[in-house]
Parts: structure tokens; C-alpha cells; sequence
């Protein structure tokens, strides 16, 4: 019905315009799937004008490039949002895709966050499970490769000036990738230098508005330059860990009772409600061995923890690498060694695996949703 469109477009009136058979591209090698080279043969689209009574039909439709007024509002004040989560093949040839649901939840606040319409995200689900459908056979036959989705939201405006945009392009493309983590050694080192900042109070560092990532390519060549894989971004005077790169933070280090703690920063505004943070917390927190705390970590604790031996690992997680080990971090001119990988049965490791497990069906859980 007519009102409805207003509040969501419906899985239901999605059409699909499949590609002409020579209009197929060739699948990479899986071996050599770099991230984000690769998109597959369709995309999904969906329009909202509000003077048009809000969402129109999703279609899907060959790949393509958009056309955009040269004024639309995302190309002058970044009225825009994405969400990246995950499909994989499992080991019964079903795709799982990895809890669509609180993707949906984090896309709808970002929408709330810049002006832009929400929607309803069982819809959006069932309109991305079909294109991943469509588009089988790029999920990789792979248990180190899987399929990246990524839904975007822009504001289309062809008009100058800072104001809400009535009309925008939600679109989903999604692209085969790569596991970064080969059986090696993956673990990666850190910059963290108090000079920059990456989020705070107030501000917009817990939405994934495309606002909060242009700024940070200058801070992350900075880590290059000096050696360095990835930032450690730190906040306020007392230098609180808060993320590395674009993964969210873990700590595992062993308290002044001996017990085993694995802390991530709380979700103060100052950090992204990462899905794969909220997974490990929940399997943690039903794992015996280990405590587990949601506490603000300085660098201070850091180096007290290293200096005592008490600390034990870090890591941080993202659906793109899943979990990455840390194995050092240069502040304020001296480096911090982190032994994550010295151990027999690091923390990092049972989380990798526990995640894989139910990504790739080797267990049944409901966070892997067949489609
Ligand atoms: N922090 C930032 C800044 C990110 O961009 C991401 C990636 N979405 C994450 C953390 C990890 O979130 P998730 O586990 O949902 O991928």
C-alpha cells in the first residue's frame, strides 16, 4: 500500500533484471582475491524520494555504474553510510550469511545519524539474501575465502547546502574476498601516537557514516611511513585504547588475582558497536577460563600489565579480517612487545576458530543464517 512506502520498501516487489549471458564476467582465482577488487555480476538498488511517497521498488540489476547530480549531498557533505557484513559457503554447500539482523540495527542508526530514510531490515535482509542467490557462484568454494556484502546509503540531492537530503539511493554490491589470515604468522604491529584522534563524546565515531574513514588514510600512511602496520587510535588525556585500524580492541591479561581477563573497551560513543566485538563477548562470556570486562583501557594498564608479565594478548576484530593479533605497538617513542602469539592455546586463536566454526556450518548456530 501506498503509506507503507514511506517506512520501508517490502522484499516483496523486488524485480530482478538478471545480466545477458556475454555480459558475465570471469570469476578471479580464489587464491588471489585482493579486498574489494572483485564485484560480482549484480547489484541491488533501491530509490527513496520523499516527494514520490518515500522507498521505491528494490531491483536487482546487472552491476553498473551510478550517475549522480554533480551537487548531490554525498559528494559535498558526505551524506552517506555503509555496512559490510559477510556470506560463506559452509562445508554442506549452503551460504550462511553472519547475523544480517544487528548489521541492520547499526544501519538504521547511521540513516537516524545523517538524515536519511530507515527502513525495514527483515526487508533489506531478504532483498540481499536473493542477490546473493542470483550471484552463487561468487561465494567462494573456499573455507579461507568468503563473500563481502556491502550495503551503502547516499543522499542524492542535486542541491547545494548543508540540509537533509529528500531523496536518496540505497544500493548493495558485493564482492568475493580473501581470508587475510594464510596459516602464518598474521599478527600485525601498531602505531599509536596520542596526536590524532579518531572519535569523540558527541560525535558520530559509533555510526559508519564514510565521514569517519577519509581522515583517517593520512594517520594511517603516518604508520607506514614509520614502519608501522595500523593505528592504534587513542582518546583523551590519560591515552584510552579505543580501536586499531577499522577492527575494535581486545586485551587478555591476567589480573592481580591470577584470573584471566579479556577486556574490549565499552561502548562510550568512542568506538564502532562492532558485530564481531559483541560475538566474541557473548562466546567468551560462556567460556569457564576466562573473564570478561567491558572497562576502559589506558596505555598505562597496558605497560603496567607488560612490565608485571601479566600481560597476555591483544587482537582486534572485524568482519574483514574476523580477529587479528597484535605482536607490538610504538608510543611516544618506545615499542611495547605483545606476546600473543608465544602462547600454547592463545585466546585469539580459540576465538578465530570458534567464529569459523559457525560461519562455515561445522556447528549449527543461529547466528549463521542460511539463505
Ligand atoms: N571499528 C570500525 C571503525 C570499523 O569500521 C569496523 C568494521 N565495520 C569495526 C570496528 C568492526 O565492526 P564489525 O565487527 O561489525 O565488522
Amino acid at each position: 500500500d501506498e503509506t507503507d512506502s514511506e517506512i520501508t520498501f517490502r522484499f516483496k516487489d523486488l524485480t530482478t533484471k538478471l545480466c545477458e549471458p556475454e555480459q558475465l564476467r570471469t570469476k578471479p582465482d580464489v587464491t588471489d582475491l585482493k579486498f574489494g577488487h572483485y564485484f560480482t555480476d549484480h547489484m541491488l538498488k533501491i530509490f527513496y524520494h520523499s516527494k514520490l511517497g518515500g522507498w521505491q521498488r528494490p531491483v536487482i540489476i546487472p552491476f553498473e555504474n551510478i550517475s549522480l547530480h554533480p551537487a548531490a549531498k554525498v559528494l559535498h557533505y558526505a551524506v552517506e553510510l555503509f555496512e559490510g557484513l559477510k556470506a560463506y559457503r559452509g562445508v554442506d554447500d549452503k551460504i550462511r550469511v553472519f547475523r544480517p539482523d544487528l548489521n541492520m540495527g547499526r544501519m538504521n542508526k547511521s540513516a537516524l545519524s545523517s538524515g536519511l530514510p530507515t527502513f525495514d531490515g527483515h526487508e533489506l535482509i531478504k532483498c540481499i539474501n536473493r542477490l546473493v542467490e542470483v550471484d552463487q557462484e561468487w561465494v567462494p568454494h573456499s573455507e579461507s575465502s568468503s563473500l563481502y556484502i556491502r550495503p551503502t546509503l547516499i543522499g542524492i540531492d542535486g542541491t547545494l547546502g548543508v540540509q537533509q537530503s529528500e531523496s536518496a539511493l540505497l544500493y548493495v554490491i558485493i564482492c568475493p574476498v580473501g581470508s587475510y589470515f594464510n596459516g602464518n604468522d598474521d599478527s600485525v604491529s601498531l602505531l599509536a601516537d596520542p596526536a590524532y584522534t579518531r572519535a569523540w563524546p558527541g560525535g558520530c565515531g559509533d555510526k559508519k557514516l564514510g565521514s569517519n574513514y577519509g581522515p583517517t588514510i593520512r594517520v594511517h600512511n603516518r604508520a607506514i611511513q614509520k614502519g608501522r602496520q595500523q593505528v592504534l587510535w587513542l582518546y583523551g588525556p590519560n591515552h584510552e585504547i579505543t580501536e586499531m585500524g577499522t577492527m575494535n580492541m581486545f586485551v587478555a591479561y591476567r589480573n592481580e588475582f591470577g584470573e584471566k581477563v579479556l577486556a574490549t573497551p565499552p561502548l562510550s560513543g568512542l568506538i564502532l558497536p562492532g558485530i564481531t566485538r559483541q560475538s566474541i563477548l557473548q562466546l567468551c562470556e560462556q567460556w569457564k577460563d576466562v573473564r570478561v570486562e567491558q572497562r576502559t583501557i589506558t596505555m598505562d594498564d597496558v605497560i603496567k600489565w607488560q612490565k608485571a608479565g601479566r600481560l597476555l594478548e591483544m587482537f582486534g576484530s572485524g568482519t574483514a579480517c574476523i580477529v587479528t593479533p597484535i605482536n607490538s605497538i610504538e608510543y611516544l617513542g618506545e615499542i611495547i612487545n605483545i606476546p600473543t602469539i608465544e602462547h600454547k592455546e592463545p585466546l585469539y586463536l580459540k576465538v578465530r576458530e570458534s567464529l569459523h566454526a559457525i560461519q562455515y556450518g561445522h556447528i549449527k548456530h543461529p547466528w549463521a543464517q542460511t539463505i
